[in-house]
């Protein structure tokens, strides 16, 4: 049996049990996903005995952390029983996010619902890593006050980059954007200007996972999301979990060794075939689009056969690359996310074509390709998500910060202009 004593043999001090047990019984209300859940069902469910559950549920009621709401779902015989699910007030994340034409800036609430997404046209290639950071610092305090507005008390931001991400804070490498060892972690921290929203980055492929996988309730338990705003990138997700450790720089597989020179210095990169901005050039427009799967997808719509083939080109590099993934990963599902959800139509026969070819186990486990439902968004989506996971996974530190009279910590107040 797991033991909670600590490795040193001395007992467990009391206040670490009792955190020990509140993050438990917490738990048990976040996985029921905003279906009510009573307290004997929280007993059952965490072992605890039911005064320790009621002190605990008052403790969380009294944060604002959860209400009462409505019968719970085992209302077997008597009276029904009260129900207890996650609050729509209180702490919640922010996502900061670049895409191809636009930053974005995204809020969740503590049930994941988002309760503020903005966008600011910019394109960020050809701006200055600094000019960026300041717009997206910006963007980040007017979603702090929105928030303020819904009673809201941002607790933290996560920013998702388009490229190698070291330390949770600095972007070693996003070639698309032309960044080379930029600490935005620590420069979105210092101009939000708040020590109550310290700024984490992450890489996108693996945020936009995090957003398809909250959002998609009946999706597959495992499935690979492939997304390219910028960078060609993938998240795994095996088992109802994002894959961590897995660098997702998709874009730049070898898919032809006789392919063209690419910004990451090597050559044949899937980038230079399925980029967004690489097919429109290879339809022979180069003009800076800002949102190129837009400008695709109207070429498209238009009859446009060089287009056409340039997104077949695309479609075979992509089957190549993913098909090199699925022969290493089990997964029957291939989200097409970022910029590729618009295009789906006219990438995934080509997709499924190269899959069939390649992958050993597709003759007796079919793998489905189809459009992520949350699209460009889900970048900006799952970064807030990961934001406002610190308190899903432990709200103790929220619990421990003093409160004004409606339960609301006193920071709420002091967010800056
Ligand atoms: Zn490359």
């Amino acid at each position: 049996m797991h033991r909670v004593a600590p490795a040193t043999g001395t007992p467990i001090r009391q206040d670490s049990l009792r955190a020990h047990n509140l993050v438990l019984t917490f738990q048990q209300i976040v996985d029921a996903r905003q279906a009510p859940i009573s307290r004997s069902e929280l007993a059952a469910g965490t072992g605890l005995t039911r005064p320790t559950i009621s002190r605990i549920v008052d403790e969380l009621l009294t944060a604002g952390l959860i209400v009462e709401a409505g019968p719970a779902r085992s209302g077997t015989s008597g009276r029904p029983r009260v129900g207890l699910s996650l609050a729509r007030t209180g702490p919640a994340g922010l996502g900061l996010d670049i895409r191809a034409g636009a930053l974005s800036a995204c809020v969740v609430d503590l049930t994941g619902t988002v309760r503020h997404l903005e966008f600011t046209p910019h394109n960020g290639r050809d701006r200055p890593a600094e000019e960026t950071l300041h717009s997206l610092a910006r963007m980040a305090r007017t979603a702090i006050r929105a928030a303020a507005d819904d009673d809201l008390t941002v607790v933290g931001a996560t920013f998702a980059a388009p490229g190698r991400v070291e330390n949770t804070s600095v972007v070693r490498r996003a070639p698309t954007l032309g960044w080379h060892d930029v600490d935005a972690g620590a420069a979105l921290t210092r101009l939000i200007g708040s020590a109550a929203v310290p700024v984490v980055v992450g890489n996108d492929a693996a945020l936009s996972t995090l957003g398809e996988l909250y959002a998609g309730a009946p999706e597959p338990r495992g499935f690979v999301c492939v997304s390219g705003e910028f960078d060609i990138g993938a998240g795994i997700v095996l088992d109802g979990r994002p894959l961590r450790g897995h660098r997702g720089h998709l874009g730049h597989v070898l898919v032809d060794s006789a392919g063209p020179p690419c910004v990451c210095g090597a050559s044949g990169c899937l980038q230079g075939y399925a980029g967004l901005r690489e097919i429109l050039a290879a339809a022979g427009h180069d003009g800076p689009a800002e949102a190129p799967a837009v400008a695709i997808d109207a070429l498209v719509s238009a009859g446009s056969p060089t287009v056409l083939r340039a997104l077949d080109r695309a479609a075979t590099g992509l089957g190549i690359a993913i098909s090199g993934l699925l022969n290493l990963v089990e997964v029957d599902t291939v989200l097409l996310g970022g910029g590729y959800s618009l295009l789906a139509s006219w990438l995934v026969e080509g997709i499924e074509r190269e899959i069939r070819d390649r992958v050993l186990s597709a003759r007796w486990t079919p793998v489905q390709v189809r459009p992520a439902p949350l699209g460009p968004d889900a970048a900006v989506i799952g970064a807030a998500l990961d934001a406002i996971d610190t308190v899903r996974r432990d709200p103790n530190r929220w619990l421990a910060q003093p409160r004004r009279q409606d339960g609301q910590p006193r920071q709420a107040s002091q967010s800056s202009a």
